[in-house]
């Protein structure tokens, strides 16, 4: 392998996300990027299996999403969105709600999905100290297994095994964390998936502001797929017992799993939702919490009288006109069939992986395709065997996952699902 391809100062000096300064995994040197290809400095071409962290959806360097950034630029790159406002920003709260469930009303723009978590959160807290006219009801129970992000409140939330987060221990606020439901997604429905969180808002409910969840799919925190029923269930005991209701969809929103949100699965509507990640197709940070008018207006009439936040470069305009692109491009294809279409390679070519001893289970969802393996995967070493195939895929954990861009061809799905055995392949020979 080409040496220029690892860079002695970045290994150094720079931060990668979950690093160590002393035995850092290997990094490669990225040239450009085009199409679902990844071209490395040496001339190496990736498939992206990643699509960048769920992020990326029509392609790198796409010429409607570079021409939609440079228009912009040509205006303004940002202005401050206290007391202003702008058409980027209008035109894309404009489409986020004729997307979403036909109750959300109000839009919140923030610069990442973290920070969505963290104000979805807040208002949950606010909404809640309106609504019972104390501060008692404020805190939180999620499921394990789960992700919300890297941020304070959002690391409390997220398993505290599997959730990247164990080291802060009693640093992290204490929340009431469920089992992940065990039904999977498609199979039976068991309702004692349900009994712990009944018995906890029997028990708890007074001090509960919110459920937070992500619904169907369970992303960086063990990619399981579960059972639409325990979000109707969910659903039942939040209205019951007085909770909001937050889906965090930062992972699963824009088509990943065959719907435009996972909650269309269940027919469920939240109080709370976010969405990131995809929003720009995977161009630049941006974020939004949507609610419904009632949250909204229950945390306004409240003691603080206003949401109490405001980022400085809320409602990015330049993120903002990218994202608008994004929805347009999707909003002109057939996504469910496209998705369907990719969901049925992946399954067909995917199967195989089941017969390998090392393999505990293989599941496809919509766009997102996984080999759950018995014994944690070595990272740096399965990382040099698929490049050395022509693939670009990062595990975590016992989790090997795909979730390749909706512009894949099926030649290139098909060398990236046996890029990904073969890598198994030769990492367990
Ligand atoms: C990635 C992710 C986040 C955090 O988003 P960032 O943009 O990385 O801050 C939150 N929730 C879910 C479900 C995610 O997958």
């Amino acid at each position: 392998m080409n040496k220029n391809l690892h860079d002695a100062w970045d290994r150094e000096h720079l931060w990668h996300p979950y690093t160590s300064t002393i035995d850092p995994l290997p990094t490669y040197m990225v040239d450009r990027a085009e199409g679902v290809e990844i071209v490395l400095a040496d001339g190496t071409r990736l498939i992206d299996g990643m699509s960048s962290w769920w992020s990326v959806a029509h392609g790198y360097n796409h010429p409607r999403l570079n021409k939609a950034a440079t228009d912009q630029i040509a205006r303004m790159s940002h202005v401050m969105f206290g007391g202003l406002t702008h058409a980027p920003a209008i035109e894309l709260g404009k489409r986020l709600l004729e997307w979403a469930p036909a109750e959300m009303h109000n839009v919140f723009f923030a610069d990442s999905g973290s920070v969505a978590v963290e104000v979805a959160m807040k208002m949950a807290v606010q909404a809640a100290v309106s609504r019972y006219g104390d501060h008692r009801r404020s805190n939180f129970a999620t499921i394990r297994r789960g992700y919300h992000g890297d941020t304070w409140n959002a690391m409390s939330v997220c398993d505290p095994v599997t959730g990247m987060h164990g080291a802060f221990g009693p640093a992290l606020p204490l929340r009431y964390f469920l089992p992940s439901p065990r039904s999977r997604f498609g199979g039976k429905w068991d309702p004692a998936d349900a009994e712990e969180l009944r018995m906890l808002f029997e028990r708890r409910s007074d001090e509960l502001a919110a459920l937070i969840l992500e619904p169907i799919v369970q992303g960086a925190g063990g990619m399981w797929f579960y059972h639409p029923e325990y979000l109707r269930e969910a659903r039942r005991l939040c209205d019951e017992y007085g909770v909001y209701l937050i889906f965090d969809e930062i992972a699963t929103g824009f088509w990943r799993t065959g719907r435009r949100f996972a909650l269309e699965h269940a027919g469920v509507v939240p109080d709370i939702m976010t969405v990131g990640k995809a929003l720009t197709g995977g161009y630049l940070t941006l974020s939004a919490v949507l609610t419904t008018r009632d949250v909204a207006d229950t945390i306004s009439r409240g003691e603080a009288g206003v949401m109490m936040h405001g980022p400085t470069f809320m409602a990015n305009p330049l993120a903002c006109a990218i994202a608008c692109e994004s929805l347009k491009i999707f909003e002109e294809q057939d996504m469910p069939s496209l998705v369907a279409h990719i969901e049925e390679v992946m399954r067909r070519e995917l199967a195989p992986a089941a017969e390998m001893p090392q393999v505990a289970d293989v599941r496809v969802l919509g766009a997102i395709g996984v080999i759950q393996t018995r014994e944690p995967v070595d990272v740096g070493v399965f990382q040099r065997l698929c490049v050395e195939r022509g693939v670009w895929i990062r595990p975590f954990g016992c989790n090997v996952y795909i979730m390749p861009q909706y512009i894949i061809t099926d030649e290139q799905l098909e060398r990236l699902c046996r890029g990904m055995l073969d890598t198994l392949r030769a990492l367990w020979q």
